[in-house]
């Protein structure tokens, strides 16, 4: 099966690359970045994966047949999107126009990488999929969260307008071996803050909680979905396990061995409450749940940056 997958560099694309290279396919990347000889991009390049350094705000022909498009392009740390908040606005919006597009002309079915953002801060716990959020339209998030959330209608529209073959997840809070050491999210910041010895910084006062998903449990939820007859979404692939900042933090100074201070930075603007996904649909229609528990995922996640650390 030829599949593309956009963003095919980014934390999740490089963990779908390689899962979908072990079961024989032939992946094609789309990122605007290029393959440089950085930590995970050496072992693509020796895995002989076609790449096509492309912006998908700009259109794009490819020569011959696609099967399926693993749509993942887009900033999603934070940090980062509210730094390029235009950018990441277009790629959500323009870029899965154009990804759509590439879709219908090639007769390929295409899975949009949601996200959990687009519940906002949610005020239904649980988040089931037919809940509607609670989304600032104007804050510092709204850059990402407006854009996904037009990406799910404009995928909906192809579907209705064009009968494109489409699929929606919603991804909640990843982590795992693979996401850059400075990133800006939580985990990855607290375990390097850790594994230096330097002050673990919680913003706000660390009650605010989240669910991690391990990123292998991620990539099969998402797999799993692409290759589901009947069933468009959008659903929810995440861990249901809440845990709050102060305790994660806690537990990655306890599992690094690290003699790291706690210190409080000031709580950003529209920093959703608590996040948790309903992942019934999951469960029933794809039958898939996390198997990582989130004590070994930490495990294995710091083990990757301590020898991220080694080989710099
Ligand atoms: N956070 C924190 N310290 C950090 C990074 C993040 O306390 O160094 C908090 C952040 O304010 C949020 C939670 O951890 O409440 C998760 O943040 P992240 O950026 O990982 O993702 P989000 O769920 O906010 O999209």
């Amino acid at each position: 099966m030829r599949i593309i997958v956009t963003g095919g560099l980014g934390f999740l694309g490089f963990n779908l690359c390689r899962y979908l290279l072990s079961l024989n396919n032939e992946v094609t990347v789309i990122d605007r970045f290029g393959l440089s000889d950085k930590d995970h991009h050496k072992e693509l390049c020796k895995s002989g994966i076609e790449y096509i350094v492309h912006d998908i705000i700009e259109p794009i022909e490819i020569d011959g047949k696609i099967d399926q498009i693993y749509h993942l392009a887009s900033r999603a740390s934070p940090n980062d999107y509210q730094k390029y908040p235009i950018d990441t606005a277009l790629t959500n919006s323009l870029g899965t126009k154009n990804m759509l597009d590439l879709a219908k002309g090639k007769n390929a079915r295409l899975l949009f990488t949601s996200t959990s953002e687009i519940y906002g801060d949610p005020q239904v716990y649980p988040q089931r999929e037919d809940y509607f959020g609670n989304v600032n339209p104007i804050g510092i998030r709204s850059c990402y969260v407006e854009s996904k959330r037009f990406g799910e209608a404009l995928v909906m529209a192809y579907h209705s307008v064009f009968r494109t073959d489409v699929k929606i997840v919603r991804i909640f809070n990843a982590y795992g071996p693979g996401m850059r050491p400075d990133d800006g999210r939580v985990i990855s910041n607290f375990i390097n803050q850790a594994i230096k010895s330097a002050p673990v910084t919680i913003y706000g006062n660390g009650t605010q909680t989240r669910s991690f998903c391990y990123v292998d449990d991620v990539i099969e939820g998402i797999y799993r979905m692409m290759n589901a007859e009947s069933f468009i979404g959008p659903v929810n692939i995440g861990n249901p396990y809440n845990i709050s900042i102060k305790k994660i933090a806690n537990l990655i100074i306890k599992l690094t061995d690290a003699k790291s201070k706690i210190v409080y930075l000031e709580l950003p603007k529209d920093d959703p409450i608590r996040r948790s996904p309903d992942i019934t649909l999951a469960r029933l229609r794809l039958n898939w749940e996390p198997k990582i528990s989130l004590t070994e995922g930490l495990k294995r996640t710091i083990k990757y940056y301590k020898n991220l650390r080694v080989s710099r």
